[in-house]
């Protein structure tokens, strides 16, 4: 595979070629005459500069700032590589501090007087053995990203001189203000235009390898809609703060290793043109270049460690748990032949280096007014080979907090993933919203102890330290696994049996779960079962196998590892394999929020666990002197751990268990094997107890009548501060028949059925509508249940619309119109039942009336 490296060369000088090689040396010979005099114009250019030495030679004048960057002919033709990272910036406009945004490699090139710089094609792969590789730049167009005048060249040397303002003080290099949504409402925040009268270089950094040029743009709007929220201090005119990165291709031994499906690792995807495969990827995995010191040694150190500096705005009390976390990291390098692969230093309060400088990996703290996350470990690479050149990780001191500082708390569920609100742009990194998630999870957990506790909140010193403890060493666990490469791992919480998770002995020697990728429920003990770990703290199975596979330097042996992926504790599964929107993906045991190898035991224990402490908590929060805000916060929180439950719970109904074991492997079984039917129907009965049935949201009216947040200023206007109890117990029942009514999700049903499901969609309809119905067909109907049948009716409906029938297969129509004409057999003679129930009943039929007459 060394000689790989050697191709990706002559397939990059194969795309140079076709640039502007041919009017080159006229255009050279032509600038050289004119140029005799240049050691006159660098001089003259520079009069007031100061000369910067590092990667490229860079001038600042001054008095004016101005900067004039110094190429050499040798550079001319070049590769180079591109980054760039948000130094600050305001979160509703897509930037926040330490935001990691474009990687990519350039070129410079001269054509005539002018220098250009030129984003290269990094998607595909040419064999240089094929014929084609001479073709290797048809149809994929380079990226001219900027043209700048010369303004002075001078012949002996080969040094060549431009101004350097509008290369960094536009978005030459990269698009600083978001494209518009066409979805987002008109009044929502918008950044003005770039003032560049008012935009700066603040500040040039110049290493051999490379230079950074440190940029605030500042967009200025004299009228804005919408004023941002408290981080935008004037919405008139808003900073945002770039670094830009140009950085020297590495010269190194350095070797690809090629990205497999049954392990997952972030790559740079390269497909291959000369290849007639079905499967023609030439994937190279992000991992850092490791190298052994002794190359013959079993377990070596490595020549260069990977070096994580503990950032000086870091918490004290919590730097020696930061550090032991990511020190955990070394047991797995140990299995891919690695003595003390990463190491932790603190960043000195004298450091001369800031934490943007990216020849540092920093473990960085914030507290930002509106985190967009509570942890996120993106990493940059070389697109050409997927070695990581560096690496970030930023933490929000929210998630050590029990400020819940959402506008909905019921959101907070951690399934609405921030992903969604995030540019496309930042997507394409690591952008990882464990922090909001286990934030929920952690919030979860801290009111169970408490409400649990009978020492009140003075006396909980045990068991909500082991809790903040351990959610932040597994915080930094898996921020720490994705700057190693690794992508999420949402099949993970399958590793233990219901019981064997609380078992603190067996998960603290195996790991809790398969692998620190996860976002796992937090794991607190149902009622009568002793507390074991809240979360994991250490690389499972899974973490252990994924970095002997990316890391080990035993070429020999890749495929012996692989073949190990069939085994139970290594399961894994992805973002894109998840289930956690309604509809998305099939496997129910790659979902996020779940818990152990039997989820719905899990959940089941989890709403026993809630029925245990919610009688008390009003007793538990009333903290004299003190407004009742923790207590309305802790329902919100609860309410979010109901509803993740039951939407964990519903992804088995139509799911399909996947395998991605190859063709031979051993241990590999059927790629997919439908849910059993009992478990289906199962989850189904889990639902009607515990999301439909009529006392699903019983609780103590002493509870609602206590739930009032606490005034500040005047933030009730427009949203009344009462709580919305029926709203949230809606909300909380149609996110669920979302999937349950989901065209995929009927469509599935009937699929599954020509490989081995036996649970029929008529069947599988007959349950769900006697789950809604069947409880109150002949009494009177409460306020929840009116709503939640209201819903599922009207969901049915929707199936019969002229909309519905594009989206749904005829069999879900039929079964759609089957199950209306039950409900109507079910309720239309309701005798001795109250008018309201009269009035409700009316209500329905009146929708079935309408969804199944024919138009
Ligand atoms: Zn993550």
């Amino acid at each position: 595979m060394r000689i790989l490296t050697s191709l990706v060369a002559v397939v990059v000088a194969a795309l140079l070629l076709t640039g502007c090689s041919s009017s080159a040396p006229t255009a050279q010979s032509s600038a050289s005459a004119e140029e005799s005099a240049s050691g006159d114009d660098f001089k003259k250019a520079l009069a007031k500069s100061e000369k910067m030495d590092g990667l490229f030679t860079v001038y600042r004048d001054t008095t004016d700032g101005s900067v004039h960057l110094e190429i050499s002919e040798d550079q001319l033709g070049k590769e180079f590589i591109y980054f760039t990272h948000t130094v600050d910036g305001v979160v509703q406009a897509g930037h926040f501090r330490g935001a990691y945004r474009d990687n990519a490699v350039f070129t410079i090139e001269r054509h005539y007087d002018r220098i250009e710089f030129v984003e290269q094609n990094t998607n595909f792969y040419f064999d240089e053995e094929s014929a084609l590789a001479r073709a290797a730049a048809a149809n994929t167009s380079p990226s001219v990203l900027h043209a700048e005048k010369i303004v002075a060249h001078e012949d002996d040397s080969g040094r060549i001189l431009i101004k350097a303002d509008d290369l960094f003080l536009t978005d030459a290099l990269h698009q600083v203000k978001p494209s518009p949504n066409p979805k987002a409402p008109p009044t929502a925040f918008k950044l003005g235009r770039q003032d560049k009268g008012k935009s700066k270089i603040r500040s040039l950094h110049n290493y051999p390898e490379n230079t950074d040029v440190v940029v605030d743009y500042v967009f200025s709007n004299s009228t804005p809609l919408n004023g941002g929220g408290e981080a935008v201090t004037d919405a008139r005119n808003v900073t945002i703060t770039l670094r830009h990165s140009l950085i020297e291709m590495p010269d190194n031994d350095y070797t690809p290793r090629f990205a497999d499906p049954r392990v997952g690792y972030f790559a740079s995807q390269k497909t291959d043109q000369t290849s007639t495969s079905a499967t023609p990827y030439h994937d190279l995995i992000h991992r850092w270049h490791l190298e052994k010191k002794d190359p013959d040694a079993e377990l070596s150190e490595p020549v260069e460690p990977i070096v994580w500096w503990i950032e000086n705005t870091t918490p004290e009390r919590i730097r020696p748990i930061v550090k032991e976390a990511v020190l955990a990291w070394n047991e797995a390098f140990e299995a891919a032949g690695f003595r003390n692969a990463v190491q932790v230093k603190v960043q000195p309060d004298s450091a001369t280096w800031d934490a943007g400088d990216i020849r540092y990996n920093v473990l960085r703290w914030t507290s930002s007014p509106q985190p967009p996350f509570g942890g996120y470990g993106p990493s940059f690479v070389n697109p050409r080979t997927g070695q990581i050149l560096g690496s970030d990780i930023m933490l929000e001191y929210v998630f050590l907090t029990n400020r819940a500082n959402y506008n909905k708390l019921f959101d907070i569920t951690g399934l609405t993933s921030l992903n969604d609100e995030m540019p496309s742009d930042m997507q394409k990194g690591a952008m990882c919203s464990i922090g909001t998630f286990m934030h929920a999870n952690t919030m979860f957990g801290r009111t169970a102890v408490r409400a649990l506790s009978d020492d009140g909140p003075t006396g909980l010193d045990g068991e909500m330290t082991q809790l903040m403890e351990e959610g932040i060493y597994y915080l930094a666990l898996h921020e720490v696994g994705h700057t190693l490469g690794l992508m999420h791992n949402m099949k993970a919480s399958q590793l233990h049996g219901p019981d064997e998770v609380h078992n603190a002995d067996m998960t603290r020697a195996s790991g809790l779960t398969g692998s620190v990728m996860d976002y796992p429920a937090i794991n607190v003990a149902p009622p009568e079962t002793k507390q074991g770990q809240f979360y994991t703290t250490k690389p499972g199975p899974y973490d252990l196998w994924a970095i002997e596979y990316g890391y080990t330097t035993d070429e020999d042996n890749l495929d012996a590892i692989l073949s190990r992926s069939t085994e139970s504790e290594l399961a894994f599964g992805n973002d894109a394999d998840d289930m956690r929107s309604p509809g998305k993906a099939i496997d129910p045991r790659v979902m996020i929020g779940d818990m152990s190898a039997d989820a719905l035991q899990y959940a089941e224990d989890r709403m026993g666990l809630i029925g245990e402490l919610t009688p008390d908590l009003v007793s538990k929060y009333a903290d004299a002197g003190q407004s009742w805000q923790e207590l309305r916060d802790a329902y919100g929180i609860i309410m979010g751990q109901h509803v993740g439950m039951m939407q964990a719970v519903s992804r088995y109904v139509g799911g399909v268990y996947v395998d991605r074991g190859f063709v031979g492997q051993e241990g590999a079984g059927d790629p997919y094997t439908p849910v059993p039917t009992e478990d289906q129907k199962r989850a189904v009965q889990i639902l009607e107890t515990h999301l439909f049935a009529p006392d699903a949201f019983d609780k103590p009216a002493d509870l609602y009548r206590h739930l009032q947040p606490q005034r500040r200023g005047f933030e009730f206007f427009g949203d009344s501060e009462d709580p919305k109890i029926h709203a949230q117990a809606r909300r909380a029942q149609e996110s669920v028949l979302a999937h349950l009514l989901h065209p995929n999700t009927l469509e599935r049903i009937t699929d599954t059925r020509l490989y081995g499901n036996g649970y029929r969609l008529i069947d599988y309809m007959d349950d769900l509508t006697d789950a809604v119905f069947e409880a109150d067909a002949n009494s009177n109907v409460n306020t929840f249940r009116q709503n939640l049948q209201l819903a599922y009716v009207q969901g049915l409906a929707g199936v019969l619309s002229e909309k519905g029938r594009k989206m749904y297969d005829p069999i879900a129509q039929t079964a759609a119109l089957h199950s209306l004409n039950r409900i109507e057999d079910m309720i239309g003679d309701r005798r001795g039942v109250n008018a309201e129930t009269r009035a409700h009943t009316e209500h329905i039929l009146l929708i079935v009336e309408n969804a199944t007459s024919v138009d």
